[in-house]
């Protein structure tokens, strides 16, 4: 198991549910499936990185800081004399490498050479490691999980891992020999204390709650055609059924990302969820599930 798990970054989260609930420009619907492709990469990696068996630390995720200078490890793995740190990429199709950039075969469309980001990342870290007193040796690699990518004119002593030599690079990880002492469980909690939640607000569209779609919308195709039948809600687009208590927390758990501002109250959740006419059926769900302080205008959750 890692020692610090990933979790879906904010931003993606929020931005799943504005595409649900907004009509989003082509450039944020290309946003969103970059974000969420990348995300899915790093999860495969984790995948991977989950079955190593010898001795070492899994730290997935890092937003660190330095000099107010901010960086990203995709993942880092700690082991008795090495740090490997991992950018993770999930690209697809044939790519041309040049120094400025990677340019697709394809669509002709260029992106960042990976390589700066890694070395500005390893630059930084190793800096945040000797102001934290520590002197490890530190490895850094790009792999590219996609299966279905090739990259031309890479020379082979770039710290590029291709899909064809991740096999390999488990066995190598595998192999690292010593074992993490109590100085490398102190590293990795100071890290862990050191991570920073990444604010999502400059890189969302605007939106305000008005122009959102309410509605609870079905858990299977993500339409907003369900309606309830009893104890469930049913999809009138792909036939899935759940649990109404179910649909609605999931549906508060949305409002909630989106709005934290704003109060949780019954009327504010009818209104969320639309199709739940009965106060009393969403006050049973809100008691059942959240703390509330009595206000005069009634009662509100948290
Ligand atoms: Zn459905």
């Amino acid at each position: 198991m890692a020692f610090k798990e990933r979790v879906e970054p904010i931003i993606l989260s929020k931005l799943r549910v504005l595409n649900k609930r907004l009509e989003l420009s082509d450039e944020e619907k290309r946003y969103l499936s970059n974000l969420d492709k990348g995300y899915q990469g790093e999860l495969q990696f984790d995948s991977l990185t989950g079955t190593l068996t010898n001795s070492c630390l899994i730290l997935n995720e890092l937003l660190l800081e330095i000099e107010k200078a901010t960086f990203q490890i995709d993942t880092l793995i700690i082991f008795a004399d090495t740090l490997y740190i991992f950018e993770i990429k999930n690209n697809h199709g044939d790519y041309l490498y040049k120094q400025d950039g990677l340019t697709s075969l394809i669509t002709g469309a260029s992106i960042k050479n990976p390589l700066d980001q890694l070395n500005r990342t390893k630059l930084l870290f190793k800096k945040l490691l000797n102001q934290l007193g520590y002197n490890f040796k530190l490895q850094g690699s790009v792999v590219f999980i996609n299966p279905e990518f090739t990259l031309y004119q890479a020379q082979p002593d770039l710290p590029f891992i291709f899909p064809t030599q991740i096999k390999r690079l488990h066995n190598h990880l595998n192999n690292q020999p010593g074992k993490v002492s109590t100085n490398h469980y102190k590293l990795a909690n100071k890290l862990v204390s050191l991570h920073q939640i990444e604010s999502p607000s400059n890189k969302l569209p605007n939106f305000h709650y008005d122009e959102l779609t309410k509605g609870i919308t079905c858990l299977g195709c993500e339409s907003f055609s369900v309606e309830t039948a009893g104890q469930q809600i049913f999809c009138k687009d792909c036939g899935h059924k759940e649990k109404v208590e179910l649909a609605v927390l999931r549906s508060i758990d949305e409002f909630r990302l989106l709005f934290p501002a704003r109060p949780i109250t019954t009327p504010s959740i009818k209104e969320w969820c639309n199709i739940i006419p009965d106060n009393k059926r969403i006050s049973r769900i809100l008691a059942k599930h959240y703390d509330y302080t009595e206000i005069k205008k009634g009662r509100t959750y948290s």
